[in-house]
């Protein structure tokens, strides 16, 4: 169930950014080395320049950890990512999301309901005990949760392939959630072959495969998708080369697998962000990714030619939940001592979900 975001006050709502942002420099100064503002990249500009930190969910819950003097993390990025810093963090530190409809659309395509009644019927055609689950970033502590207690991990877009193939190292059968292109893209990197790859499709019987699929497949994938990434295509590839030759085309993993093998490079956004930033002054580039980032990279690199890779806007609509308004009503709040819109796994989510954390490191 979605959590109910307390009403912001019109106040808010109806400032301008220019007041807004100078109003959260204020609350910021005031709070000092007690607040840690994070950024996710995908944040709208004026979000952005208040955070402290930017980077991707993993690195940004990570040094939400290691943030020694700050009681109070705020994560201007979505639901799954606060969930992370709370599992990472300790006791001292309370994180905060400044919307509590800032989910993601992808993370709640598997619920934990879902994934244990599928392992359930899972188990009816094939020994599970040699089945090693594993989970995007992406997806709710408890999914984590539910990995890390049966033995799988949690993987990022930098790191799937790795993960992927560990898991297949240890067991006969991989069953990745909850993000079916970024399964499948790490699978064929792997060199596996298209009938090893099968789709579970949610709320079908046995996912909507037969038996004999299920014993064949060595990687059983979830049908969710991110809606931002599915709007690149190997179309648009073709049309960009046609009209400017020598473009270069990186595009993101949750993409589908044919624009990913049309693109000259795939990548995470951090990947994203280094590739641009190596490149030649007078490099020209189609970006495959959210709009945010890509019109960041534009500004920040003016001797380089920089477009969206798909026609349309590509904004996170939830991650858009996130403005100068609903920020400041956080700072607000947490000035005044009201410990509004804290994000908190409970302690048993909290430790399986730490399990799969963990195994990730290791690997
Ligand atoms: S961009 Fe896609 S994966 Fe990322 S938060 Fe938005 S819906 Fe989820």
């Amino acid at each position: 169930m979605q959590p109910i975001q307390p009403p912001i006050a019109a106040e808010y709502l109806q400032a301008d950014e220019r007041t807004l942002v100078a109003r959260i420099q204020a609350r910021k100064k005031e709070l000092g080395s007690k607040l840690l503002i994070l950024g996710h990249h995908y944040q709208q500009e004026a979000v952005f320049q208040c955070a402290d930190m930017a980077g991707d969910s993993l690195k940004l819950a990570r040094q939400a950890a290691e943030a020694r003097e700050a009681e109070y993390i705020v994560f201007c990025g979505v639901h799954f990512m606060a969930e992370s810093a709370d599992i990472l963090t300790d006791g001292d530190k309370a994180v905060f999301l400044p919307h509590l409809q800032a989910g993601c659309p992808m993370a709640d395509m598997a619920t934990v309901a879902e994934v244990a009644e599928a392992w359930q019927e899972l188990a009816q055609v094939c020994d599970v005990e040699r089945v090693v689950p594993v989970t995007y970033v992406n997806s709710s502590a408890a999914i984590k949760a539910f990995v890390g207690e049966r033995g799988g991990s949690v993987c990022t877009s930098s790191n799937a392939e790795r993960v992927l193939a560990w898991a297949l190292a240890r067991g006969d059968k991989m069953f990745f959630f909850p993000d079916e292109h970024l399964g499948r893209n790490s699978a064929k990197a792997l060199g596996l072959a298209d009938d090893e790859i099968v789709i579970w499709q949610r709320g079908k019987p046995l996912g909507g495969l037969a038996a004999e699929q299920i014993k064949k497949a060595r990687v059983l994938l979830w049908d969710g998708y991110c809606e931002i990434h599915m709007e690149f295509s190997a179309e648009q590839i073709v049309q960009w080369r046609q009209k400017a030759p020598g473009i270069k085309i990186i595009i993101h993993p949750e993409s589908n697998y044919a624009a990913v093998s049309a693109a000259d490079q795939y990548g995470s956004t951090e990947a994203i962000i280094a590739a641009v930033k190596n490149s030649k002054p007078g490099s020209v580039w189609a970006i495959g990714t959210e709009v945010n980032l890509v019109n960041r990279l534009r500004a920040q690199h003016p001797d380089k030619t920089i477009h969206l890779l798909a026609p349309s806007a590509c904004c996170c609509k939830t991650m858009a939940l996130i403005t100068p308004a609903s920020l400041l009503w956080l700072l607000d709040n947490l000035a005044q001592g009201k410990l509004v819109n804290q994000i908190t796994v409970a302690p048993e989510i909290a430790k399986g979900a730490k399990l799969a954390l963990d195994r990730m490191l290791e690997i």
